[in-house]
């Protein structure tokens, strides 16, 4: 092992991620007496949560009758009864008081004349069990993501947790007792820090960026679910990948539905309003599955628009400039300033783009991660948590409802701290760490520092884009997953013949691309091959050949493996269909209705 610069550190949690997840918990683990630190491989305001627009689901009633028992209801359905029912209910209770704290800490929430939380209605959100939509989204204008990251950073700052900016973390370190930290390099200096902690808490985020397009930031990359992988931990039920259907080609920004609401249409390389022939009552507008999955079949059936026939238009010139400077200013700006375009006069390029992962790193409601025995199949793994998108509660499930992402990071962030404050105890000693401790994760960055292959990261990480976008999107079939499994064993294979050409330390990106490509690829195998083997539809699964949900066989979870040569190993777990109270009953499965 070639000699690096190792600085050991020692707290009671260290937290990866200062995304809404990891500063929630780690201002909740501060406040509880706990020294804390978070890492983050970007400035914490900058990490993805602050493009969150809608709003955070809380069941508070501002605006009409609400009952957090109704939001618990429509999250099971919504999860397609692929959810943990004991978390969901954990999540939909306690988001009425974790609202009114976040009111507390300075979220500037936009009012009602009374000065109450403003609250707007939101896809699936419903009164009385799917009678009619209710009004549960408490929003900060159309920065509800933004507001909530900025004030949870300012408490942690008032609260003096420490933070690391623009720390890399390579690996957990795990010994037969646990998760005992993990190795970070700071990108500035390129020294290697071994954080030592008795909570290692896992908030890095999603890693939409496995596929071509997608509305998350270039910094969604998986980190904590591929070192949990390598760690020889599973991940579960990655095959559901949430799609919206208008992101901008090539930049993956998102284009509101509302554009479509308010007129605008798809068309294909032959100038034809196709979704007449796939939806001939809601056209454009039928449901965000419909629309991406037919526009996905025109691509692939040769009917995509460019030179490589791989994208769709989107029209909105014929509502003339008044109407959309007037109702969509803010789309009109997105198509300019990501695609080029002028929008009043000309069509906008568009794809369907990844916008969430369900799957991610298992925990239990209490945000411990879980590695599954036989015969335990909630067993957890001491000394390790995961929450928010990198997590699996799971209370997405097979699809997550508007608004219930922002809650899950602030509910899970602070159940994280809760359960922190009950594990350790002040003052607790550390035992030494191994010699070795931070071998694994040194022996992966010497490698890619000096891989010397033909391929770069960038031709490697298009190639499982690409794949990703063609054979694991929205249009699944038994063939198009077989074949994406086959493509993806390969390229990751390719991964052998890497080629890095920078071979500093000191904000080596080429290096930092090059081990997100390589937390990429793990996500993207589990999450292609967890598909190929689930023969049903559920959610955001959409096997053509399987077209029903199968409850009696698939009502479970994946469990996916990733080996050290890329072999992906699937088992399963059971939902939890009980509750944790008596105030609600099992919510039992009924017939999907579109
Ligand atoms: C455009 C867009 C709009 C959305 N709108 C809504 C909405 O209106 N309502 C809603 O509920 N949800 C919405 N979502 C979903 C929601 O915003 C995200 O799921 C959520 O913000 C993820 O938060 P997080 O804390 O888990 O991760 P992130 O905010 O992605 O933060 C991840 C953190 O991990 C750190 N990190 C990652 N890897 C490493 C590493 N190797 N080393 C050190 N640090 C690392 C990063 O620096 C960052 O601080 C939206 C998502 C997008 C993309």
């Amino acid at each position: 092992m070639p000699a690096y610069n190792i600085v050991d550190h020692e707290y009671d949690v260290v937290v990866v991620g200062a995304g809404g997840a990891g500063l929630r918990a780690t201002f909740g683990m501060v406040q509880h007496g706990l020294k804390t630190a978070c890492i983050t491989k970007v400035f914490p305001t900058r990490s993805h949560t602050v493009a969150a627009q809608g709003g955070v689901g809380a069941a508070l009633g501002n605006m009409a009758e609400d009952n957090w028992v109704w939001h618990m209801y429509d999250t099971v359905k919504g999860a397609d009864w692929l959810g943990d029912q004991d978390a969901i209910e954990y999540m939909c209770r306690e988001a009425i008081p974790a609202v009114h704290e976040l009111e507390h800490y300075g979220v500037p929430f936009s009012r009602t004349p009374e000065g109450k939380i403003y609250q707007r209605p939101f896809g699936g959100h419903m009164r009385n069990f799917g009678e009619a939509p209710v009004q549960r989204a408490c929003a900060a204008a159309d920065r509800t993501g933004h507001a909530i990251l900025h004030t949870l950073y300012q408490q942690s700052l008032k609260h003096k947790a420490e933070f690391f900016v623009e720390y890399f973390a390579i690996d957990l370190m795990m010994d037969e007792s646990g998760c005992r930290g993990v190795v970070a390099i700071d990108m500035a200096t390129g020294t290697i820090h071994r954080f030592k902690g008795h909570t290692t808490v896992m908030a890095t985020g999603g890693y939409g960026r496995a596929y071509f397009s997608c509305t998350s930031a270039h910094t969604c990359t998986g980190d904590g679910n591929a070192m949990v992988a390598r760690a020889g931990l599973p991940l579960q039920d990655m095959e559901f990948v949430q799609f919206h259907p208008t992101g901008v080609y090539g930049a993956g920004v998102l284009i509101t539905e509302g554009a479509r609401g308010e007129g605008g249409y798809l068309t294909n390389s032959h100038g034809e309003r196709f979704m007449e022939r796939y939806a001939p009552t809601a056209k454009d507008l039928a449901s965000r599955d419909v629309v991406s999955r037919a526009m996905t079949m025109e691509i692939r059936e040769g009917h995509g628009i460019g030179p490589e026939k791989d994208h769709i238009l989107l029209h909105l010139e014929h509502l003339g400039a008044e109407v959309l400077h007037q109702r969509l200013p803010g789309i009109t700006e997105t198509a300019k300033v990501f695609a080029g375009v002028d929008a009043t006069k000309a069509p906008i390029p568009v794809l369907p783009t990844v916008h969430y992962n369900m799957g991610g790193i298992p925990t239990n409601y209490m945000a411990e991660a879980i590695n599954p025995q036989p015969g335990r199949p909630d067993n957890v793994i001491p000394g390790l948590m995961a929450i928010g998108e990198a997590a699996s509660v799971s209370v997405h499930g097979a699809n997550r409802l508007g608004t219930n992402s922002l809650l899950d990071l602030v509910v899970f962030g602070r159940a994280a701290a809760l359960r922190a404050k009950d594990l350790i105890k002040k003052g607790m000693a550390h035992r030494p760490l191994a010699k070795d401790a931070a071998d694994l994760a040194l022996a992966r960055l010497d490698r890619i520092r000096n891989a010397n292959g033909s391929m770069t990261t960038a031709q490697i990480r298009k190639n499982m884009q690409r794949t990703m976008q063609n054979d694991a999107a929205v249009f699944r079939t038994s063939k198009t997953l077989k074949e994406g499994c086959d493509k993806m064993a390969q390229i990751a294979g390719s991964l052998a013949d890497l080629k890095v050409v920078d071979r500093s330390l000191i904000f080596n990106t080429d290096l930092i691309e090059a081990l997100e490509l390589e937390n990429l690829m793990a996500c993207a195998l589990s999450t292609i091959f967890g598909g190929e083997a689930r023969k049903e539809s559920r959610g955001a699964h959409a096997q053509e050949d399987f077209p029903n949900r199968d409850d009696e066989n698939w009502m479970k979870h994946t469990l996916a493996w990733v080996g050290a040569d890329w072999k992906v190993k699937l088992d399963y777990r059971p939902v939890h269909t009980y509750t944790l109270t008596n105030d609600v009953k099992y919510i039992p499965p009924k017939a999907r209705v579109y």
